[in-house]
């Protein structure tokens, strides 16, 4: 088997699996290491599939994405400052395969990305399948993992092919500003770089706003966007996303998709396409309570001395400081699970800047998420205590 398809990153999952074994034995396990929206698809959304569904749509689509449904995708980009037409884009299932596909299009072995890190954990998987060269730049935890464009440019070398970037981002729910985006544009002009920018979390931004990479000036060239319905719609499981490029780009993309995936599924289809279009007024309830989920944990734990929150602007994540428990991220995650009953991921899992954190999900309600947050104090000024009982008997 080819080494090139290795990635550490599935293991990040290890502890969720662990978790939902034990709440399906019955336990009550309060599940906050996965991304995945607990809210139903809106009926809206479910109805139109199935009205397609009954319409006959049950047959090879478009392999590029039905044309009504890239103008709903085409048309949302507008609304970000956007001109483009539906030539530019290409349907996926789901973003994960649009960072895939992406990569296989652009890359060469030797190909250098750089990617700021903590990161997303496949994307490590997703570059060595090309046999590109990840190159991970720091984000730094005291100053909020906010990017500087600095460390961009003193990272790139000739062999640098590409900038792969997240906002907002996962795990740390950070937002890039516009100054850096600016930087950032800037810097791949000059250097003739793609900017690959997944912008899965754009619909949930709490405070400050959402930049769409393709808009900034001079990148619609060299700039790829990735997308897709899984957080934005609650739609993870329906496997809908898209990718934004130039014309060159998605026909070969879609050349790809003619061997790799031939479509993505009629009825799905019709039902993003309505997802984008339609009135749908659920939609704005589930965003607001993530952001009252995100106040709600920041209040639980603003009187906690073991634990320090870094408060995200947008997302469904956020980040906890637990250096001062004396344990490692994993060590920590363990112990929380094990012994409070809540699950969360190990910041390491995303790279080694996020040591001595961990990521919470924003996927329960406010209640819930509130004694999960009392769970994790408790257990953080147990082992904190722990720790410092110790060095005073050393
Ligand atoms: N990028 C990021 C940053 C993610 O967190 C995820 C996971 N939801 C994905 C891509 C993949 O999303 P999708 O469900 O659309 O494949
Ligand atoms: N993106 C989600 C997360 O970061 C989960 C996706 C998955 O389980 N592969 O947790």
């Amino acid at each position: 088997l080819t080494d090139r398809i290795a990635g550490e990153g599935a293991a990040a999952w290890n502890i969720h699996y662990r978790a939902l074994a034990r709440q399906e034995a019955g336990e009550d396990i309060t599940v906050l290491s996965v991304g995945d929206p607990d809210f139903d698809t809106p009926t809206p959304i479910v109805e139109s599939a199935v009205a397609s569904m009954r319409g006959g749509a049950t047959h090879y689509a478009d392999v590029q994405g039905k044309h009504s449904l890239r103008e709903a995708i085409v048309e949302r980009y507008r609304r970000h400052g956007v001109e483009a037409d539906p030539e530019r884009v290409i349907v996926m299932a789901g973003a994960q395969c649009g960072l895939y596909a992406v990569a296989q299009c652009l890359l060469d072995p030797g190909d250098e990305v750089i990617v700021p890190e903590p990161c997303y954990v496949t994307y490590e998987a997703v570059l060595r399948s090309t046999d590109a060269t990840m190159v991970r730049i720091p984000l730094r935890s005291d100053a909020g993992f906010r990017l500087d464009a600095a460390d961009i440019e003193a990272a790139i070398t000739p062999r640098t092919r590409a900038i792969m970037l997240n906002s907002p981002h996962n795990p740390t729910g950070q937002l890039i500003d516009a100054d850096t985006w600016h930087a950032i544009a800037e810097l791949c002009r000059r250097h003739d770089l793609w900017l690959v920018s997944d912008e899965v979390y754009a619909n949930l931004v709490f405070e400050g706003e959402h930049q769409c990479a393709a808009a900034l000036p001079g990148l619609e060239d060299r700039s790829v966007v990735i997308d897709s319905l899984s957080k934005s719609h609650a739609m993870t499981g329906w496997r809908l996303g898209w990718v934004l490029g130039p014309r060159e780009l998605i026909a070969h993309l879609g050349n790809l998709a003619l061997s790799m995936l031939y479509g993505c599924p009629d009825f799905i289809q019709d039902a993003a396409r309505d997802a984008l279009t339609r009135e749908i007024p659920e939609l704005q309830a589930m965003h607001e309570s993530y952001r009252a989920r995100r106040d709600a944990v920041c209040a639980a734990l603003a009187d906690c001395p073991a634990v320090e929150v870094i408060p995200p602007a947008a997302g469904m994540f956020l980040m906890v400081d637990i250096r001062a428990t004396g344990l490692s991220s994993q060590a920590f995650a363990d112990r929380l699970l094990d012994e409070h009953g809540v699950s969360v991921l190990s910041g390491e899992a995303f790279g080694p800047s996020a040591a001595g954190f961990v990521r919470l999900s924003l996927t329960v309600d406010e209640a819930r998420l509130t004694d999960a947050c009392r769970r994790l104090a408790r257990c953080a000024e147990t082992a904190r205590d722990t720790a410092g009982t110790l060095s005073t008997v050393q």
